[in-house]
């Protein structure tokens, strides 16, 4: 064991008491004291439709009072293998898309410098590219990205080029994904325009839809995005509405015909290995989650990211 902090065990508190924080662990604002950065980016200010995901980091907090400490799978303990802390939230701008993005961008530059690693819960998709901004600045990055929808429009309501549709154009532009190491996993859903997907398909990202997802199935599936991610720095960034509405129904743009919960845990787990440099959980927005059940999901694909993370961040501290 340890002294790393831990979410506390059966003998020390009841898991419906105390304050929340992500997995009932301390909060932690020197983040030089820590391996990995669990975060809150409370803001939906690029939803094109259904807001609501602001809400996503408190009520993910509350419902990670579900988390234990061990993987059952995988075996991974990441709170034995990480410094683990609940650093707080982003500051944001709920009435300023620019002024937001840099004020993300500013906090997760201060969580890259002292060294430690993101795993945020979001907040809608937009807030991934600040993220990368910060993390990605030095060198483009790949990405496992689990969405029904690929993120890569051009522009929303006659030029707005910032919105949860638009942040792996952006990202490309900007030279922070490598859309070479890049797969988007469940991609489904009506589109706009028999164009929708041509950007990311002809800047290179392997796009497996939910067709081909099935039609492969599952191992394959985890075997081709280790092959597209390859041995260089990987983001992973899981929107919830890639799982079926079924599990997920608290999101702003659910879309029928979705992986399951278990079968994205074991995409998850499927990445061990890969040289992992950060995740995210996003779209959870909890007034459309009347169960709670979108954040326990939010809350478990947080932890399964987790482990994975823990294990990539751990070998490269040996
Ligand atoms: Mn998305
Ligand atoms: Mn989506």
């Amino acid at each position: 064991m340890t002294d790393n902090p831990q979410p506390p065990d059966l003998d020390t508190m009841p898991r419906f008491a105390g304050v929340a924080t992500f997995m009932r662990l301390p909060v932690e604002h020197d983040f030089s004291k820590i391996d990995i950065a669990l975060a809150g980016v409370p803001w939906d200010g690029g939803t094109t439709n259904r807001a609501g995901a602001r809400h996503g980091p408190r009520e993910i907090r509350n419902m990670s009072s579900l988390i234990r400490r061990i993987n059952h799978a995988s075996g991974i303990a990441p709170f034995s293998l990480c410094r683990v802390a609940d650093v707080g939230d982003a500051p944001v701008n709920p009435i300023s898309v620019p002024d937001s993005l840099d004020r993300i961008r500013t906090f997760y530059e201060r969580i890259a410098s002292a060294g430690a690693v993101p795993l945020s819960a979001g907040g809608d998709h937009l807030v991934t590219l600040p993220i990368l901004r910060a993390i990605a600045a030095r060198r483009p990055v790949g990405m496992v990205h689990f969405d029904a929808h690929s993120d890569t429009q051009d522009s929303y309501f006659g030029g707005e080029r910032y919105t949860h549709g638009t942040p792996f154009r952006r990202a490309v532009e900007e030279g922070l994904l490598d859309p070479k190491r890049t797969v988007q996993i469940g991609i489904r859903g009506s589109l706009y325009d028999a164009h929708d997907l041509d950007f990311a398909r002809d800047a290179g990202m392997r796009i497996i839809t939910i067709e081909e997802f099935y039609g492969l199935g599952i191992d394959a599936v985890i075997a081709e995005a280790r092959r597209v991610a390859g041995d260089g720095p990987t983001y992973v960034s899981f929107d919830v509405d890639g799982l079926d509405p079924v599990y997920a129904p608290g999101t702003g743009t659910p879309e029928i015909g979705g992986f399951t919960t278990h079968e994205a845990q074991r995409m998850i787990r499927g990445l061990q290995g890969l040289d992992l440099i950060g995740g995210d959980v996003v779209e959870v927005a909890p007034p459309f989650d009347p169960s709670g059940n979108t954040a326990i999901v939010g809350a478990t694909m947080m932890f399964e990211i987790l482990c994975v993370l823990a294990d990539a961040r751990s070998r490269r501290k040996r």
